[in-house]
C-alpha cells in the first residue's frame, strides 16, 4: 500500500482522513477489534476508566501519525496507535487536542483541571 509519490507532502489534510472513518475496514474490522481489546475506557479523563469503550481513539492524531509514516494511510488503522474510549472521554480529549493542550496522552501543564 505505497502512497503515490507525487501526492506526498508533509501535511495530511484532516478532510482527506474523514472518509477513512466511513470505510468498511475501519467500521467492520478496526473498531470491533479495538473495542474487544479495550473493553473499558483507556483514556479515563472523565470516567476513571470504568465506562465501557464505545469509541476508538487515535493516541496520536491520525493526521500526525500518518504524516510521521510518510503519508501512509494504512497507519490510520494501526492498532498500536488506537485505544478504546468512552464517548465522554473521547469528546474531552478531542476538545483538548483542538486547543493544542493534548500531546501523546498527556495533558499539557495543568490546564486539564481547568476545563
Ligand atoms: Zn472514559
Amino acid at each position: 500500500m505505497a502512497a503515490q509519490p507525487e501526492n506526498v507532502s508533509n501535511g495530511v489534510k484532516p478532510n482527506t482522513l474523514k472518509r477513512l472513518y466511513y470505510s468498511a475496514a475501519w467500521r467492520n474490522r478496526t473498531v470491533p477489534f479495538v473495542l474487544a481489546r479495550d473493553p473499558l475506557c483507556v483514556l479515563a479523563l472523565s470516567c476513571e476508566g470504568t465506562a465501557p469503550s464505545t469509541d476508538v481513539d487515535h493516541k496520536i492524531r491520525a493526521e500526525e501519525y500518518i504524516a510521521m509514516h510518510e503519508g501512509d494511510e494504512t497507519f490510520f488503522f494501526d492498532p498500536e496507535n488506537l485505544q478504546g474510549a468512552c464517548h465522554a472521554c473521547h469528546s474531552r480529549k478531542t476538545q483538548l487536542e483542538n486547543k493544542g493542550l493534548w500531546h501523546c496522552n498527556l495533558i499539557e501543564g495543568d490546564m486539564g483541571s481547568n476545563l
